[in-house]
């Protein structure tokens, strides 16, 4: 098993640490290697995604991905910023298929804006198609508008498409995972008013044809967000393009309670995968030793889980991570009265001391 480890910039190198350490406890037999990506890639080789970098990530059966960013790298040209890197990595490694867990632990219920009896229990996934849609279509661009009520005006224009196979492998996807947990899975789309979206439900219900042994319903995506506050409990398995998927997900996200807790995949046809939490690198907070590092360690279960076939070390660390919440350590941005504040540093040697004590 070999893995690519890419800390990246602010808190990814912190809360990596912490990851490595957690794998390095589990006594598999593991390959580790590092390299630069994002901000600091592109200090030490002028580009935030360097060759080298690449070919390491090419080569693994799996990537650990920190976060890239720092506002210090804002101003420069758009292909050199550090989030770049993601994207080039997400094209290169073909990586069409982003999981996304929305998880709300007992422990933490009370961290969500909602109320309780809403999101205690929460446990879903959203399936965001990733390398597709109106964020890649073509032509795009800014030209003189050449009709309509504003012919002659400057305007700016994106093209959504999406092809008949890049919506079937998402759909496998979608009913494969499904299949694992409640076999319900809700296809998200616009096709009241979309193209893009009706062809989408056609294809998505023709997909479901091969997998009779789960339910399949469709939804528009403005009525999915209301679900999502509304009764996210009655959801499971979310499957949608693109740009509904980006911005479903950090809605997700935001039921939990803490970004600091939601892990994530990408994972192309050949289950290789890249493995990182929901969050960026937090510029605010870096080199302060207070960052969570549970998202990154969840993402470490999910790689174990998903690319590396070793369920049952996923399971042990997801439920360290139970454990440590249990025992009431917390770090600062998911700390309340009664519980326990413990650094970046402290919170990865408790899930470390959880899985030791497990045997
Ligand atoms: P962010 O997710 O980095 O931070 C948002 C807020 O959440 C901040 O207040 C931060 O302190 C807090 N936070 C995030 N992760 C945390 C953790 N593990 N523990 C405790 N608190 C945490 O988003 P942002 O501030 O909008 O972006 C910062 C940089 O990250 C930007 O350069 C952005 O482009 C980049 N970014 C990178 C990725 C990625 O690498 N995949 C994703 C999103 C943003």
């Amino acid at each position: 098993m070999k893995i690519a480890v890419l800390p990246g910039d602010g808190i990814g190198v912190e809360i990596v640490a912490e990851a490595l350490k957690v794998l390095h406890c589990l006594d598999l037999r593991m390959e580790l290697e590092e390299a630069l990506v994002g901000g600091v890639a592109y200090a030490a080789h002028g580009h935030p995604l360097p060759e080298a970098t690449l070919a390491l990530a090419k080569s693994a059966d799996a990537v650990l991905f920190g976060a890239v960013g720092d506002w210090k790298y804002d101003k420069l040209e758009r292909h050199l910023r550090p989030e770049q890197a993601i994207l080039g990595l997400r094209k290169n490694l073909g990586l069409f298929a982003n999981f996304r867990p929305a998880i709300c632990y007992e422990e933490l219920t009370h961290a969500s804006t909602l109320k309780p009896e809403i999101v205690a229990g929460l446990d879903l996934l959203i399936i965001r198609e990733l390398t597709g849609d109106i964020y890649f279509g073509q032509p795009r661009g800014r030209r003189i508008s050449p009709d309509g009520a504003f012919a002659g005006a400057p305007e700016a224009f994106d093209t959504m498409r999406y092809s008949r196979p890049e919506i079937e492998r998402i759909a496998h996807v979608a009913f494969q995972a499904a299949r694992k947990r409640s076999r319900k899975v809700l296809s998200v789309d616009k096709a009241n008013v979309l193209e893009t979206f009706q062809f989408w439900r056609d294809v998505v219900t023709e997909v479901h044809a091969q997998y009779p042994d789960v339910e399949l319903e469709h939804m528009y995506v403005d009525n999915a967000a209301m679900q999502l506050v509304k009764a996210p409990k009655r959801l499971d398995v979310i499957v949608t393009g693109n740009m509904f998927g980006d911005i479903l997900s950090d809605e997700a996200a935001m039921l939990t309670g803490s970004i600091g807790m939601l892990p994530s995949a990408s994972l192309n046809d050949k289950n290789q995968g890249l493995y990182e939490p929901s969050h960026g690198s937090a510029p605010d907070i870096a080199g302060q030793g207070i960052a969570n590092p549970l998202a990154t360690i969840l993402s470490a279960a999910m790689m174990l889980r998903f690319s590396l076939n070793q369920e049952a070390a996923a399971q042990r660390i997801e439920a360290a991570v139970k454990s440590v919440l249990k025992q009431g350590l917390r770090t600062a941005d998911i700390h309340s009265a009664g519980t326990t504040r413990v650094s970046t540093k402290e919170m990865g040697d408790a899930v470390v001391a959880h899985l030791k004590a497990q045997g």
